[in-house]
């Protein structure tokens, strides 16, 4: 079976803005969970030795977000625009 699942990862533990032309809502299927930092660690690919607080996995018409719990709203931000397309290395 193929998957295709693209892991982008917040490489920073500061949280970049997003450009504007990925600063937008989603319009697909969007899915959004709060997980205890331990579990966020498990599950995203965060870089060793960096503080993350979120990411996103892309699907085809669907957006899976992981967020730490207390992540701030500019978290989810940053983690929509890579829903949007706004690549992992957060080329402008
Ligand atoms: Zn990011």
């Amino acid at each position: 079976m193929k998957r295709t699942l693209v892991a982008l990862l917040l490489a920073s533990c500061s949280v970049k803005s997003p450009p504007a032309r990925y600063d937008h809502p989603y319009t697909g299927r969007l899915e959004v969970r709060h997980v205890p930092r331990q579990v966020a660690e498990d599950i995203c690919p965060f870089s060793r030795g960096a503080t993350g607080w979120g990411c996103a996995f892309l699907r085809t018409s669907s957006c899976l977000i992981i967020l730490v719990e207390g992540a701030s709203p500019e978290v989810l931000q940053h983690e929509i625009a890579h829903c949007n397309g706004w690549p992992g290395d957060h080329t402008p």
